[in-house]
């Protein structure tokens, strides 16, 4: 083999299966990189991997095997079939009985995940229309899988599909009612798999009796809240794209649509180049002027930097403003949770989006609050507080793997 490995010697070929019984292979393709996961039935189990820089001659798989060991494997002309083939290859021993496909667009099509056929596929292909950049990889690694393996069964989980319970009053746009009948433009959501999980897992924890109203926030490198009732998505803070609502890493969230025209008219920019910047230029890296890593910002605002302190000041400020708007979809507020890397592993931005929403009744331990990181689960709200604050980490691959055992009728 003329892969070039290093740090190990493929002895997990030879490793132990046993562990992993009746295994459920993840597949998240994106355009530039596929992150995959091994998960055994009873999800005590896990394989790991990314292949990242796809369409690079440095693409490489990073694939950390059964017993912690880290391998990297360079894929030569970065295709995206070439990097599948190879994840596949690593993974054929462990007899995986099904595969799962993260897929960011389902349109109104799907309200769950959904075995894959010949017409899932046509579907999958022709809602690039909606997520042009996600959609295409996404088949791509359905069709790989189908080509080595026909007689696996694929299930697609769609990113959009948790929210399809949000009432009229929150998906559509206050806008001609053709453009939603004839061309199905309304607000989707997206992160749907996190979402679904944080909060089924937060009405696992909590000690309150149920039906419970989470708001969950998302954020990480891309930033998302809902609203969940019952566990229904009731709205939600992304729309049609993955664009709308709260201030990203480089995503603006909410601004202005008028902001558009004004753009074009002041400095001649065309519409791609304005989706451009707000995708790419905004956000934290756009205040900041520094990274869209919020790590680099609050050392940089730390050390007195003015635009990494607004930059600070305002992702909290939006999403707390956020959060308090979509308690209003919640017949009841039973808590927060926070996920995502900056949900998770953040204290102060925690602390910050409360002291937004500080007309809430809202007590909790900082102690307790500061503890919670890196993987931590907890909640730190204190006894008179209005109500529960919870961290707990999001795990999109379980919740696909989960979501694909069901379809399939397999737990
Ligand atoms: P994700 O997209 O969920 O991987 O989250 C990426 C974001 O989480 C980046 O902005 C990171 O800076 C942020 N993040 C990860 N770890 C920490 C940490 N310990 N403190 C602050 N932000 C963090």
């Amino acid at each position: 083999m003329s892969d070039s490995v290093s740090n190990t010697t493929f002895s997990d070929r030879n490793s132990d299966t046993s562990t992993l019984i009746n295994p459920t292979l993840v597949l998240n393709c994106g355009s530039s990189s596929i992150k995959y996961a091994l998960i055994s039935e009873d999800e005590s189990t896990r394989i790991t991997g990314l292949a990242e820089n796809l369409g690079l001659d440095t693409a490489r798989i990073k694939h950390t095997t059964l017993n912690g060991e880290k391998l990297e494997i360079a894929i030569p002309g970065g295709r995206h079939e070439l990097a599948l083939q190879k994840i596949l290859a690593l993974l054929e021993q462990y007899h995986f009985i099904a595969v799962g496909h993260r897929v960011v667009h389902g349109g109104r099509e799907y309200s769950k995940a959904v075995r894959v056929d010949a017409h899932v596929l046509e579907e999958v292909k022709r809602l690039k229309i909606l997520a042009p950049l996600h959609n295409p990889a996404n088949a791509l690694g359905i069709e790989a899988v189908q080509a080595l393996y026909p007689d696996i069964p694929q299930v697609v989980v769609f990113d959009t599909a948790f929210h399809q319970t949000m009432p009229p009053v929150a998906y559509r746009y206050p806008i001609p009612k053709a453009l939603y009948e004839d061309e199905k433009i309304r607000r989707y959501g997206f992160h749907g798999t996190s979402h679904a999980y944080v909060s089924e897992r937060a009405s696992e924890l909590t000690d309150t009796t149920g039906p419970h109203g989470w708001l969950t926030a998302h954020l990480g490198n891309g930033c998302s809240a809902t609203a969940i009732y019952d566990g229904k998505s009731m709205d939600t803070s992304m729309g049609l794209t993955p664009l709308e609502g709260l201030m990203m890493g480089t995503r603006s969230g909410d601004v202005d649509p008028g902001l558009h025209i004004h753009l074009k008219r002041l400095l001649g920019l065309s519409l791609e180049e304005i989706n451009d910047m707000l995708n790419n230029d905004s956000g934290l890296l756009g205040i900041s002027g520094l990274s869209n890593d919020l790590r680099t910002i609050e050392q940089a605002a730390n050390e007195g930097h003015k635009d990494a302190q607004l930059a600070i000041e305002m992702f909290c400020y939006r999403a707390g403003k956020y959060l308090a708007s979509l308690s209003c979809a919640l017949p009841e507020f039973t808590g927060i949770v926070f996920t995502g890397g900056i949900g998770e592993n953040s204290s102060t931005t925690r602390a910050r989006i409360l002291e937004v929403m500080r007309h809430f009744g809202i007590k909790f331990n900082q102690d307790k609050n500061q503890s919670l990181y890196g993987g931590g689960e907890g909640s730190f709200h204190n006894e008179d507080s209005s109500i529960e604050l919870w961290v707990i980490p999001t795990d999109e691959e379980c919740q696909i793997a989960k979501e694909t055992r069901q379809t399939l009728g397999l737990s």
